[in-house]
């Protein structure tokens, strides 16, 4: 590789974005001024979280909720408890939150928030009350009419179920100011797996539309999960053959195809993939690089970069985790031919079934599962036909594609709101 090339300082993530924002707005001929009143966060917070640890210290963490825009709904986005989180990043998970309720056309604008720790490191209790003290800083800014966080990396819907019961003491009953909560207290069927279950449900389509059968497509998935297992588990139904999934204890590996369902036993089991006996051990490195027909990046950003695009092997690409190809690699995927499913569209499922989850809870009527997964497929198919219609018609990315269609609905939005 170009050894200028190979030093280049990476773009950071909100970069990133605005690269691909910017792609998208160059065909739509998008002016100046309306690119930077699209781009720009409507609010961004940084709060202090301090709080007591078990054996009695005072930790003060940071907070973030950054809201990017709501032109064309409440604010919709996860709340992600993780040790590189930063404003940067929160920024960027925040716009591309507009951009993917937009692609999907839910009546949502965007909005990310996180906390920048370590949640292996905390104990339950910790965990309770450093997300209490988050609410306690930042309830007046969110709420069913405002802004809606749910579960990203390193929350769960137990976390949900502190942040309404927090938020409630503020302003009283009203689950639909969270969502991704426990389905026995006004969570939604379906909605855990949805992000998983969406990935797979685009792939199929995806592979139908390049004329490839399931059987006869090898599927690496990084990340094993919410999103990747769940994504692997609807995929191993549907026929595909998994041949390498991994998670932080590396990957693992079998070119005859996976056993899925004994590597969820496994991982739900022992609550990692560490010791899973039954695949070749490999990096997580090696894995991206395996040699299979679709690979699915679901677990941290930035995984494919220029350091590493040249020898991704597959041909196509399904971005379950937010950002996992930078700016720079996705323009040498497309120059190679490998087609790429961006994460707005591809990683929708989550947020479409919290919108349902939210709309239960405002008729305090609930869907049973099938529901859920019927309407979730109907909302995915006619986004992907959108993005894949327009992606031919212009000849560009399925990403520009899918960024031309929210960036014009939000612009839309916009104007019919007037300034
Ligand atoms: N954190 C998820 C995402 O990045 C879900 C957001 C939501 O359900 O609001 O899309």
């Amino acid at each position: 590789m170009n050894s200028i090339v190979a030093t280049r300082k990476h773009m950071n993530a909100n970069e990133t974005v605005h690269h691909y924002f910017d792609r998208a707005a160059d065909v739509l001929e998008l002016e100046e001024s309306t690119r930077r009143l699209l781009k720009m966060a409507k609010r961004e917070i940084t709060v202090e979280v301090p709080v007591e640890m078990d054996d009695g210290r005072i930790e003060t963490l940071v907070g973030y909720r950054v809201q990017h825009n709501n032109a064309r709904g409440p604010m919709k986005g996860g709340l992600r408890y993780h040790p590189e989180v930063d404003l940067d990043e929160v920024r960027a998970l925040a716009s591309l939150m507009t951009w993917k309720t937009a692609v999907v056309n839910i009546p949502y604008g965007g909005a990310k928030g996180g906390i920048c720790v370590t949640p292996r490191d905390l104990s339950r209790k910790e965990n309770e009350r450093i997300t209490r003290k988050f609410v306690d800083q930042i309830h007046d800014i969110i709420g069913p009419d405002k802004d809606i966080p749910a579960p990203d990396m390193g929350t769960n819907a137990e976390t949900m179920a502190w942040i309404r019961n927090q938020w409630e003491k503020y302003h009283g009953f009203n689950p639909a100011c969270i969502t991704g909560k426990p389905v026995e207290d006004y969570g939604a069927k379906g909605r855990e797996e949805a992000t998983g279950r969406g990935v797979g449900i685009l792939a199929f389509k995806m592979l139908k539309r390049l004329g490839r059968r399931p059987k006869d497509t090898r599927v690496v998935i990084q990340g094993f999960g919410n999103v990747g297992s769940h994504a692997a588990k609807f995929m191993h139904e549907s026929e595909f053959s998994i041949v390498g999934i991994s998670d932080v204890s590396g990957g693992y590996y079998d070119p005859a195809g996976l056993d899925i369902p004994a590597a969820l036993h496994y991982m739900i089991e022992n609550r990692s993939l560490k010791g899973f006996a039954q695949a070749e051990r490999i990096t997580n490195e090696q894995l991206l690089e395996l040699d299979c027909e679709l690979l699915v990046p679901a677990a941290l950003g930035s995984v494919i970069t220029l350091d590493n695009v040249e020898r991704i092997q597959a041909k196509y690409i399904v971005e379950g985790a937010n950002g996992p190809v930078d700016a720079d690699a996705d323009e040498r995927l497309f120059d190679r031919g490998i087609a790429v499913l961006p994460d707005i569209l591809a990683n929708a499922g989550g947020v479409t079934v919290s919108y349902f989850e939210w709309v239960q809870n405002r008729q305090y009527y609930s869907w049973d599962l099938n529901r859920v997964r019927q309407q979730l497929d109907s909302i995915l198919s006619t986004a992907f036909e959108d993005v894949w219609q327009l992606a031919n018609e212009h000849n560009v990315s399925l990403r520009t594609a899918a960024f031309m269609i929210a960036i014009q609905r939000v612009k839309r939005s916009t104007e019919l709101g007037g300034f």
